[in-house]
């Protein structure tokens, strides 16, 4: 059982990192990213609303993610394996409602995992990856929008003593060592 966060820039390498420690020790990858992806593609009335948000490199309302999470947490296999939360929480707000979920079934978070990567080498990751929503000035956005709405949640976690810093810039492998060191894992 795991029941992890992954926190920190866009292009940090949450997904990457996120989708290897979940297929390594077999536990769900939850990413609000992934999720609100399909729904633009598949064209529902969620994946309407969010792209409007999306596009312009802004935060889908909190109301709606908490929504997502709180349907994707109540799922046998996040009672039985725990959890990799990759996207969110991406706000205050969001990190308390996630808060009183996991009180509530009884999964309190073991740890939170903070890539740290510098703007330089963010903004050279998302223009090589290309992405609809990875356009330059969209990019500066989302950087603007993560320093002010998501960066404080690094002082939230570590107040509450889980939060874990790893130097997300090197070789993927590397990385992936330090994020299982860190997390009491075996590798
Ligand atoms: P990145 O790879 O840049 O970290 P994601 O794939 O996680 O981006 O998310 C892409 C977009 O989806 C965000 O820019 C945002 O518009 C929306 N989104 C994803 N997660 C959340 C969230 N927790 N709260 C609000 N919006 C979100």
């Amino acid at each position: 059982m795991l029941k992890v966060v992954f926190l920190g820039p866009p292009g940090a390498g949450k997904g990457t990192q996120a989708v290897r420690i979940a297929e390594k020790y077999n536990v769900p990858h939850i990413s609000t990213g992934d999720i609100l992806r399909a729904a633009v593609k598949e064209g529902t009335e969620l994946g309407k609303l969010a792209k409007e948000y999306m596009d312009k490199g802004e935060l889908v309302p909190d109301d709606v993610i908490i929504g997502i999470i709180r349907e994707r947490l109540s799922q046998s296999d996040v009672r039985e394996r725990g959890f990799i939360l990759d996207g969110f929480p991406r706000t205050l707000p969001q990190a308390e409602a996630l808060d009183k979920m996991l009180a509530e079934l009884g999964l309190p978070l073991d740890k939170v995992v903070y890539l740290n990567v510098d703007d330089e080498e963010i903004v050279k990751r998302l223009l090589a990856r290309g992405r609809a929503d990875d356009t330059e000035e969209v990019i500066r956005n989302r950087l603007e929008v993560y320093r002010k709405q998501t960066a404080p949640l690094i002082d939230y976690y570590s107040e509450k003593g889980i939060l874990v810093e790893i130097c997300g810039v090197g070789e993927i492998d590397e990385i992936t060592k330090k994020i299982e060191e860190s997390l009491g894992l075996n590798g």
